[in-house]
């Protein structure tokens, strides 16, 4: 449960510097967030393709945060790609339930990509509350996002594809854009490691089983901004 967790009490708080030590003079702050990483098959995915760009997951099970925080230490100093030795500094992990503790780690406007990979499905309706995409929740998520922003969603589970694309669509602040149009805008990296780079999805492809994407955009102007 939560209170054996340690939390920041606010993102200003937060030591970068000492998830991203090769970025420390930046003065950056997380652009990507992976709600749920898991393993971090994402991160790992992603952080090559976008090495200036810094990368959190967050992961509520202990041992699998600390086996991606162990991944991560391991990437970095094993330099896999000789060509580029410094892959992998912009990949972190924290322990967080990230349902509760969002903007704990991130400033308003911050994110520019947040991702729901394969959510735990909470099959029973009485269960249906505890989803990671809910009414009060995306009032976070469009908090943390920057205008412009999107958030994937990705599920075998049909039903809870729906349920999230729907909660989103009801969303003032959430748009929803097709996978054509992110790729036009050169988001084809990413969709591609949406679909195939996490242990979920991989898992999903060898039980040939389906996969439900839903992207959306953080409105670019609103009456809070
Ligand atoms: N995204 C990964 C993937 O695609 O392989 C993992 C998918 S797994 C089905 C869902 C993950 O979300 C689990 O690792 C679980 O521990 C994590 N999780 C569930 N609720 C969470 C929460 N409130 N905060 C952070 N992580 C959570």
């Amino acid at each position: 449960s939560d209170h054996a967790l340690d939390y920041p009490e606010s993102p200003q708080t937060i030591d970068w510097s000492a998830h991203y030590p090769a970025f420390a003079d930046t003065g950056k702050v997380p652009e990507f967030a992976d709600v749920g990483c898991g393993f971090g098959g994402l991160l790992i995915a992603l952080a090559p393709i976008y090495p200036d760009t810094l990368m959190l997951g967050m992961e509520i099970r202990v041992q699998v945060s600390q086996y991606v925080e162990d991944r991560i230490a391991a990437l970095r100093t094993t330099a896999v790609d000789t060509s580029a030795p410094d892959q992998y500094h912009n990949v972190s992990i924290v322990r967080a339930n990230a349902m509760k503790f969002l903007t704990n780690y991130f400033t308003k406007h911050s994110l520019s990509s947040l991702f729901f990979l394969f959510p735990d499905p909470h099959f029973k309706s009485r269960k249906h509350k505890a989803r990671i995409i809910s009414p009060t929740l995306l009032a976070e998520y469009a908090y943390v996002l920057c205008p412009g922003g999107i958030v994937y969603t990705i599920t075998d589970v049909r039903d809870l594809h729906e349920w999230m694309k729907s909660h989103l669509e009801a969303f003032p602040l959430f748009e929803p854009i097709d996978e054509a149009t992110l790729r036009s805008e050169g988001k084809g990296p990413i969709l591609d490691a949406v679909y195939t780079s996490t242990e979920e999805g991989k898992k999903v492809e060898r039980n040939k089983g389906e996969k439900w994407l839903a992207c959306f955009r953080r409105i670019e102007a609103s009456r809070e901004d």
